[in-house]
């Protein structure tokens, strides 16, 4: 028997089990039969694509999270439209999409999508710059004190401590305190530091302390409105009465300074161990430093004598310590 032989391709021969092939070897048709299958007719083998996730449940893809952390690839969404599209393999149809599939469908919705400019980036996202630095370059350059106050009257250097943040109690004040008195003066009276009244009310020496104060004036024939300039080391009252430290005294006091300058009293009182220390330049306690007249050499050259006595505010606390601020006060009241 004679099998038709024709051009075209033939179909795939069916898949036979040992008895039908014996049988086929038999009728003489088992090459025929047997023969492989043109390649356009073979099984198609589709590559499998390995799913990170259960495809059942997928979970939505925070697409500004992975967006983030890792370069999104959006070449394959704008490929020229003329190239194959890439079969889409069976196993992969029904898992999530890719973020960058899923982030080039967003844009081609026209929907709001991920802006492109953190799409194209590679690197972590531009910070802003700091504002400490915006800050730093806001600010004018500032002119130290000492240099500030050089040429300054007495008003203007009264204008210069309200407006002074030289040191860090200009936070937490109410009132810088410049000082109140006469000018001329015969007497500068120097204490330590603004407390909450004087803080509270802009002048030094008040409430309590400053009626002591005014009384032991009064009793050897001097008066704050006529005779006398009263003044503090530290301009600004810092936090719970607490000892200025040695940078903030190191910034006010060139308005003290300037003050002397200015007011060139015949004798400068010195209230309290801390004033008394600081003016003088000493560690000496305030024990061994009354008593005996001191002196102050100015820039200008002038020599001041200085008495120190007890503060006010201590004489309060102590009264029995009054009498030696009386034999004070007879010594700064004693003709040079
Ligand atoms: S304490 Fe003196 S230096 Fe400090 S802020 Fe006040 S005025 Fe300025």
């Amino acid at each position: 028997m004679t099998l038709p032989t024709t051009a075209a391709p033939k179909p795939a021969a069916p898949r036979v089990n040992p008895l039908q092939r014996i049988w086929l070897r038999e009728i003489g048709m088992e090459r025929l039969w047997m023969r492989p299958a043109p390649a356009a007719a073979r099984p198609v083998v589709v590559p499998q694509v390995p799913v990170s996730k259960p495809v059942s449940a997928p979970e939505p893809a925070p697409v500004m999270a992975a967006a983030e952390a890792a370069p999104v690839h959006v070449a394959p969404s704008v490929a020229p439209s003329t190239a194959p599209a890439p079969a889409v393999p069976v196993a992969a149809a029904g898992s999530p999409p890719a973020v960058g599939a899923a982030v080039a469908s967003t844009r081609a919705n026209g929907r709001p999508g991920i802006p492109a400019s953190i799409l194209n980036r590679t690197g972590p996202p531009p910070r802003p710059a700091p504002k400490a630095a915006e800050d730093e370059a806001a600010e004018a350059p500032r002119i130290p004190v000492a240099e500030a106050v050089k040429n300054a009257n007495l008003d203007e250097l009264r204008e210069q401590v309200v407006a002074c943040t030289a040191c860090g109690l200009c936070d937490g004040r109410r009132h810088a305190v410049f000082g109140q008195g006469a000018t001329p003066t015969r007497w500068l009276v120097v204490g330590e530091a603004p407390g909450e009244q004087e803080d509270r009310q802009g002048h030094p020496f008040v409430g309590r302390s400053g009626q002591l104060l005014d009384a032991m004036l009064a009793a050897v024939g001097m008066s704050r409105d006529a005779d006398v300039f009263i003044t503090n080391v530290i301009k600004c009252r810092p936090p719970g009465n607490r000892n200025p430290k040695p940078e903030e005294i190191a910034a006010c006091s060139p308005y003290l300074m300037r003050q002397i300058a200015l007011l060139k009293p015949e004798r400068i009182l010195v209230l309290g161990r801390f004033a008394a220390q600081t003016l003088l330049g000493t560690d000496a306690t305030i024990g061994s430093l009354r008593g005996r007249v001191h002196s102050l050499k100015t820039d200008e050259g002038a020599e001041i004598p200085v008495i120190v006595s007890y503060h006010p505010a201590y004489l309060l606390r102590s009264p029995s310590e009054k009498a030696r601020a009386w034999q004070d006060l007879k010594l700064a009241s004693r003709k040079a």
